[in-house]
């Protein structure tokens, strides 16, 4: 492939905001303008045609479209009601679907997709703190978020580690959102509408990504560099998730990554239950998106004394987690991504996976 073919492959996903519209509408107002709505999707994995789309099959709220669709003049994107959110990255909020009236917080928050599609799973109530540390794309989180008819979102410009959890909102909050920042390097679709919102991300992997070029002395200097900046992202990942389960009253974390690597997926989940478990653990497969098929690496889940000694330990931890192979035809077309869903296990409950 030469470069920016890869993100030809990958299907347009069009989120359709429940706060407006629902999927029926929607899909009746492209039927009437010429497009043919396909009862299923391509058989095997492939885009739909030029001026075809269907529905999602694991996301009901989603509907696909061919590959560059430029929905950006549709009257239904400027008002609000189609939302271009890729597949992937609607994971971790319908994992974590809080209840209706929930006091929710989305740590990392900007641009705010996730934020934006939280409040329409609510339904507007209950509340959701939107955390983010940069101004400027907290900016884009509130432009986004008022576009879209979200009204139970507080914008806060400061750092989720630094959240007092005695504060009366806090001590309230039974689900957390954590997408922190990450290598970004599953993301290929550079022809995002939000591309400059992904930009710092996109920076990011591109940096990662250099270790093909120059002599082997160059080579191995920078995959020493990569291995380093991995870990420290892995490190502050940490830290967030640390912290979210600091919420006296918090029972639900999703944790999610635009990151193919290990070290930002596996290798944290492995650190977090070796730190939380049998306080914490992980959402069984029955909760994180039971029909999808890409789930984690076995081999990539560390030990854990007393919950993962085995191989068949390790495939257990690896089918509650979610991954998503950037591209295709081979991969899942769409971004690379990563989620888990932690879970404070009750009293009476038995903490194993
Ligand atoms: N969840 C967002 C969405 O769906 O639109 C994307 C989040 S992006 C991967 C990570 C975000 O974390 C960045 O906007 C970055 O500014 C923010 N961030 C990094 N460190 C933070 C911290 N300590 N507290 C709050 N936000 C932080």
């Amino acid at each position: 492939l030469v470069e920016g073919e890869e993100e030809l492959l990958l299907p347009r996903y069009v989120r359709v905001n429940l706060l407006m519209m629902t999927p029926q509408q929607v899909i009746d107002a492209f039927i009437a303008d010429k497009w043919e709505f396909l009862p299923a999707p391509p058989s095997p994995p492939a885009p739909p045609g030029p001026n075809t789309f269907h529905r999602d099959e694991h996301l009901d709220f989603m509907l696909v479209f061919p590959p560059k669709s430029d929905l950006h003049l549709h009257p239904l994107y400027t008002s609000g009601v189609l939302i271009l959110q890729d597949k992937a990255s609607c994971f971790p909020a319908a994992i974590l679907s809080p209840p209706k009236n929930a006091y929710v917080i989305d740590g990392c928050a900007a641009p705010g997709n996730k934020t934006s599609q939280l409040a329409m799973g609510m339904g507007n109530s209950g509340k959701i703190i939107a955390c983010d540390l940069d101004l400027r794309r907290l900016n884009i989180l509130k432009r986004l978020t008022t576009k879209a008819g979200c009204t139970n979102i507080t914008a806060l410009n400061t750092s989720f580690l630094t959240l007092d959890t005695s504060e009366p909102d806090n001590r309230k909050v039974s689900h957390i959102l954590l997408d922190p920042s990450c290598s970004g390097s599953g993301i290929i679709n550079r022809l995002d509408h939000l591309v400059d919102a992904y930009a710092e991300e996109q920076e990011q992997a591109t940096i990662l990504e250099t270790t093909t070029t120059g002599g082997a002395a160059e080579r191995a200097e920078a995959e020493a560099k990569k291995k380093e900046r991995l870990l420290s992202l892995g490190e502050f990942q940490v830290e967030c998730v640390t912290k979210a389960m600091t919420f006296p009253n918090v029972r639900k974390i999703s944790y999610s990554t635009c990151s193919i690597y290990a070290e930002e997926n596996e290798h944290v989940v492995t650190t977090l239950l070796r730190n939380h478990w049998p306080k914490w653990k992980l959402s069984p497969r029955s909760r994180v998106l039971p029909t999808w098929h890409r789930r984690g690496y076995p081999a990539d889940v560390g030990d854990i004394p007393g919950l993962v000694e085995t191989d068949e330990d390790r495939a257990k931890v690896a089918d509650c987690l979610v991954r998503a192979v950037p591209g295709g035809p081979e991969g899942d077309l769409m971004n690379g991504f990563f989620v888990a869903c932690f879970e404070r296990v009750g009293k009476n409950e038995n903490p194993a996976l």
